[in-house]
């Protein structure tokens, strides 16, 4: 059977490839000439890597872990210390650092030591999460109703212990602030900081994502038979009269015939291409619901080293809600000798929240980041900034905000020979990579189980 996917982000990769193993005929097809989607990676004209975003494995990414595995690239990441890390002004650090025992001891003895909140404000947290810690997946969805700083209060945490410890997070995970985005994805990730021990740790890609997954994941599907064919943009489907797909039409005209089509396209792409006969279905309705989150990607690269830290870091009331220095956590690429790379801290900011930035000019913004940059790095006052690059994405993620949660649609859609995937679609994880992931994983048992009876 051929299955033609569109859409070459990790979701499109991970369903080719799940199919491809299940014995199916696949192309794959992206209309950028990149693949990767939101996790692509590009050289400019210096040669240097360009992100679409920095982006961090974590060890509670079971599912993007065994692909990695499986396409041969479980040596291409490097865990990093088990810690968060917040950047703090004139040159400070805190840390929250997991103690070196079994959970919940190794978060309740470790958040005892963290030095950025107070005894009142750890007090406050040990009491207030404590339905998070010991709740299930019913219980998060249920939390669906409130946002985050709601939640915060009503179980009675303290306020700073929300704007140093947990907005920064909210920031990192949906790029919105935590009176903003439901409380249903935070509870949920409590659960992995506060009963999984190896679930909080970050990895790095040893290169970039580009090289060190997005690359793996072709070669695989190649060598499986599969087709990925950049450079093609799906513009519409042609219906038979039962409203099934009789072909995929692309932007130059062509048409594609297959037996299943999966859109692995971002919820606001799909949204412009659903035909006008589909939306008589509750389903595709409940895909209006959802808007993307604006945020940006900013690359720094500098003439010195202005930080030793290699791991990722947080920081509060900064243009920039989380960043590294790949110059470090990133030993195969960045490094003195490519590209414009001299030896000093190459910064990957993700800026968020990044509404009022889409349309702010680039100079200013760098200006706002330099002075945020030279309070919580003193060593880049006297650095000089050779370069920088901004990628901006008014249309991220979906923004997870209250009530939004029950209409993530399955993988299998009212028509019959039509399906989705995508980091939205619904799968126990937030948009993420491992959400992504997880909905190839799901698209491809969907498939499975429609043509031939059984999973
Ligand atoms: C700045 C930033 C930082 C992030 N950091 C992390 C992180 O640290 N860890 C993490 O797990 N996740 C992170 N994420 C989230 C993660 O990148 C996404 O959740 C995930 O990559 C989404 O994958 P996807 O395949 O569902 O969608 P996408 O990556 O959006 O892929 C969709 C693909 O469809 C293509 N397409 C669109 N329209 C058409 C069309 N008409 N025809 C053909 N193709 C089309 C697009 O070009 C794209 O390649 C981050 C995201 C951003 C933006």
């Amino acid at each position: 059977m051929k299955i033609a996917i569109f859409g070459g982000g990790v979701a499109g990769l991970s369903a080719a490839i799940n199919l491809l193993d299940r014995g199916y005929d696949v192309d794959l097809y992206e209309k950028r000439g990149v693949l990767g989607g939101k996790v692509s990676a590009w050289r400019d004209k210096d040669g240097d890597t360009i992100e679409s975003g920095l982006h961090i494995v974590f060890g509670g990414y079971e599912e993007l872990q065994k692909l990695l595995d499986k396409i041969g690239a479980k040596d291409n990441y490097l865990w990093k210390d088990h810690a968060l890390t917040y950047a703090e002004s004139e040159g400070q650090q805190s840390a929250f650092k997991k103690a070196d025992l079994p959970s919940p001891w190794a978060e309740l003895i470790g958040g005892l030591q963290a030095d950025f909140i107070t005894l009142g404000d750890k007090l406050s947290l040990i009491k207030g999460l404590f339905p998070a810690l010991s709740g299930n997946e019913e219980y998060f969805r249920s939390q669906d109703d409130m946002t985050y700083s709601e939640w915060h209060h009503i179980r009675g945490c303290s306020e700073n212990s929300l704007q140093r410890l947990w907005r920064p997070i909210a920031l990192a995970m949906n790029f919105i602030e935590p009176n903003v985005i439901s409380a249903r994805p935070m509870v949920t990730i409590f659960k992995y900081f506060g009963t999984d021990y190896a679930a909080t740790r970050f990895a790095f890609f040893k290169a970039n994502p580009g090289d060190s997954m997005i690359d793996p994941m072709i070669k695989y599907i190649e060598e499986k038979g599969g087709r990925v064919i950049p450079s093609s943009r799906l513009s519409k489907f042609a219906l038979n009269e039962d409203d099934t797909v009789r072909a995929a039409i692309m932007a130059d005209g062509s048409e594609i015939e297959a037996d299943a089509y999966v859109s692995a396209l971002p919820v606001h792409s799909f949204k412009k291409i659903i035909p006008r006969a589909w939306n008589k279905h509750r389903y595709f309705q409940n895909l209006y619901q959802f808007v993307g989150s604006p945020v940006a990607n900013c690359q720094l690269w500098f003439d010195k080293k202005i930080t030793d830290t290699d791991n990722l870091m947080f920081s509060h009331g900064t243009t920039f809600a989380t960043f590294a220095d790949v110059s470090l956590t990133c030993p195969d690429d960045f490094q003195a000798g490519i590209g414009s790379a001299t030896g000093g801290s190459v910064m990957s900011l993700v800026l968020a929240p990044a509404h009022h930035i889409m349309d702010m000019p680039n100079d200013i913004i760098i200006e706002n980041i330099m002075k945020d940059l030279h309070d919580r790095f003193p060593r880049s006052r006297d650095a000089k900034l050779l370069k920088y690059t901004m990628v901006k994405i008014p249309e991220s993620v979906y923004k997870a905000v209250p009530g939004v949660d029950k209409y993530r649609p399955d993988q299998r859609t009212p028509i019959d020979n039509f399906f989705l995937a995508g980091d939205y679609t619904y799968q126990k994880y937030l948009a993420s990579m491992e959400g992504a992931a997880l909905s190839g994983k799901q698209v491809a048992e969907r498939i499975h189980k429609r043509f031939n009876g059984a999973d």
